[in-house]
């Protein structure tokens, strides 16, 4: 164990800036789920992201338990998810009683498009415009799609196969803020904005943050008021507390909205700095036998959120696991690929369809430093350490 200073994986960039802001909601009193952070938040976001409006929620993840209802997931419908992912993608699939199936990646670490197809061709009968699982006899209903570590998925693939099928598609954009298509049908389209409904999260990790907190995007109007009501305990008259549906409290508060008013206004100098520094480390491990740095799609400009390392044991002379330790003890903060949710406990029982590449990148990717507040310098700490410990 060495002294010197850690360089996080990933860390939050906050401005004292924001301290102006947070004051406002000390001194109003607005500091719960009202205020006018979170309108302004909203349409910050909106503006942002090419959308005529936004719904602010608490997380991520309670943005697509969100999309999830109001989409019409119900208990014993079935939905597609990834299985390279966070485990917070596919767990409100669960929270509504439906059951995912779990879809391989391909080399952009994101849902693999011919096994899906493949999937819905074969394992499924179409009857009157629902798919049917062929094993279990029920009805998927929708895809959700994951932009991992912020790398744009194939929509344009995605969002045939949803018009062909007839299935609602929920963007998982948590990682994604900020990642567009420069080129085809989408050129000049965000991340998020594409299928039925797309979501965001500012939670600590992410590109920019609130603390914590979600954002529920749609072009759809109806969608939207729907993910708005059901957010506030689904109160259809104010003033006598009246409610005919069962909803959460999942609104986003004013404290947190102050962040977000911020950090927004950041968020291209944030993606321009992840940027040099992904170009950074990708020119000095081209020089690295045995270490890979995973592209972003050509055809996108992608947030750069997570930076990935392959780790080719043969060539490297260590393993990811060696190596990750070994960087971990010189207090270099890099971690494995998630496990396979499809390998989780909750998760045993559920379907997956030929799964291999998501265990390769489970075995051998590490990310590494990638905070947009990193150095040029401390990349080169990070570099030289993973020069120095070929073998
Ligand atoms: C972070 C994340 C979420 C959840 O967002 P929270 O705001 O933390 O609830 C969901 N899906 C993916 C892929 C994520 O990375």
């Amino acid at each position: 164990m060495t002294n010197n200073k850690q360089i996080p994986l990933s860390v939050p960039n906050l401005s004292l800036d924001i301290l102006e802001n947070v004051k406002e909601t000390i001194e109003t009193g607005w500091v719960s789920t009202g205020g006018r952070f979170i309108t302004e938040f909203e349409e910050k976001i909106a503006k942002y992201v090419g959308v005529e409006r936004t719904v602010s929620c608490q997380s991520g993840t309670a943005g697509l338990h969100l999309a999830l209802r109001v989409l019409g997931i119900e208990s014993r419908d079935e939905v597609i998810v990834p299985t390279l992912t966070f485990i917070a993608a596919v767990n409100p699939v669960k929270y509504m009683g439906a059951e995912p199936i779990f879809m391989d990646c391909d080399d952009t670490l994101n849902m693999d498009m011919d096994k899906l197809e493949e999937f819905l061709e074969n394992e499924c009968d179409y009857i009157d415009e629902k798919v049917i699982n062929k094993s279990t006899k029920r009805q998927i209903k929708a895809i959700v799609i994951v932009h991992v570590f912020g790398n744009p998925a194939n929509m344009e693939r995605l969002m045939e196969v949803k018009e062909k099928y007839n299935l609602k598609v929920i963007e998982d954009s948590t990682e994604a803020l900020g990642s567009y298509y420069l080129e085809g049908k989408y050129a000049g389209k965000y991340c998020g904005t594409i299928g039925d409904i797309g979501v965001y999260s500012f939670n600590a990790n992410k590109i920019i943050t609130t603390g914590g907190g979600g954002m529920v995007v749609s072009n759809n109007k109806e969608l939207l008021d729907k993910v708005s009501f059901l957010g506030v305990q689904a109160k259809t008259d104010s003033l006598y507390f009246v409610h005919d549906e069962i909803g959460y409290n999942y609104r986003m508060t004013n404290i947190q909205a102050a962040f977000g008013t911020d950090q927004i206004d950041r968020l291209e100098g944030f993606i321009e700095t992840k940027i040099k520094n992904y170009n950074l480390y990708k020119e000095a491990i081209e020089d690295i036998e045995g270490l890979t740095l995973l592209s972003f799609r050509a055809d996108t400009r992608a947030n750069h959120w997570f930076y990935s390392v392959i780790v080719d044991k043969e060539k490297y002379g260590m393993d990811r696991d060696e190596l990750l330790r070994m960087l971990n003890d010189e207090n270099i903060q890099t971690r494995p690929l998630w496990r396979l949710i499809h390998k989780q406990k909750p998760y045993l029982e559920s379907q997956s369809y030929r799964i291999d590449m998501g265990e390769y990148y489970e075995k051998n990717l590490m990310n590494v430093p990638c905070s947009s507040n990193l150095s040029e310098e401390e990349v080169g700490v990070v570099v030289n350490k993973l020069k120095d410990y070929k073998i």
